[in-house]
Parts: structure tokens; sequence; C-alpha cells
């Protein structure tokens, strides 16, 4: 239930926010967060909010394939707006946020995070084995979120 209020929070969010550049002149459009690994046929959503949250400075990607960041490391729930307005934006970090300490590997249920080695990259993140993870949530766990490789992820 809290994850789909903090859902519909952050997609009001990010509308208000493109309204108030439009009001402004600037062309803008916000995308929600919405959970589109619920999409079978795709598993994959419509645009990464993690790309543009490393593009932008926030943080890198993990080894658990979420952003990390230096102060909440993946404790983080991400919504966007893509805008023509002119913005002040962060380097990307000079270093990689994720210290690789496997933990979210070690901890995860299905394994989806294995052979992270081979793929794995901060900046661009990896395919983790999305089918895996999809079949704990909505399968073996009854649609109730997960989450143990974000609370893997040490502060
Ligand atoms: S959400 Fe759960 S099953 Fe999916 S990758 Fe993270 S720890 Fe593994
Ligand atoms: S748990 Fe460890 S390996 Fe996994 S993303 Fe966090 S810092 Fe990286």
């Amino acid at each position: 239930m809290e994850f789909d209020a903090v859902n519909q929070i952050l997609l009001g969010m990010s509308h208000q926010l493109a309204r108030s550049l439009e009001k402004d002149g600037y062309e803008s459009m916000g995308i929600g967060p919405e959970a589109s690994i619920g999409d079978y046929a795709r598993l994959k959503g419509d645009f990464s909010h993690k790309h543009s949250a490393v593009l932008c400075g926030l943080g890198t990607f993990g080894v658990n394939n979420l952003l990390v960041t230096p102060k909440h490391r993946s404790r983080v729930r991400l919504a966007s707006v893509i805008t023509t307005a002119p913005l002040v934006y962060d380097e990307l970090l000079p270093v990689s946020a994720c210290d690789q300490c496997q933990q979210c590997v070690h901890q995860c249920p299905s394994g989806a995070l294995d052979q992270w080695e081979e793929h794995y990259s901060h900046r661009t993140g990896w395919t983790i084995n999305k089918e895996k993870c999809a079949h704990y949530i909505f399968v073996t766990n009854a649609g109730k979120r997960c989450g143990i490789c974000v609370k893997a992820c040490p502060q």
C-alpha cells in the first residue's frame, strides 16, 4: 500500500513541476515511477529514471542495478521531468557509490543478481535476470514487493 501511495505522490509532483515549467514557457513532461515491472511482456519501463539520475550526477549504478546515492544508498524512489528549460546539473560522480560488497547478491532470494561480474557497469548498470526477480515477486511472494536488494545496501 505504501508503495502505491508513494508512486501516486511522486507522479503528482512530477506533473505539478512540469505544469509549472510550462507556465514559464518551457515544454515539459512529467514521468511517474509506476511499477513497469508489472508489464510481464517486457519487464521494462518506457523511460529509465535510473540512467537519467546517473547522468544528472545523483549517484551511480550498484551491483543490484539500482541507483546508489552516496547519502541514501538505494533507498530512493524516482520520478522524472523532461523539459526544454535550461537547468544546472551536477557532474557525474567521479567514483562508483557501490563498493561491490555483494551483500545484494548474497541476499537476493531468486539468484537474479548472479553473474554480475561479467556484465556490471557503474555508469550504465546491467541487465539482471528480470524473469527470476519477477517470478519471485509475483509468484513466490504472491505480488508482495521484495526490496531485499534495496535493504541490503549498507549505509
Ligand atoms: S527485488 Fe528481490 S528478487 Fe529482485 S533482484 Fe532484488 S533481492 Fe532479488
Ligand atoms: S549491496 Fe554492496 S554490492 Fe550491492 S549495490 Fe550495495 S554496495 Fe553495491
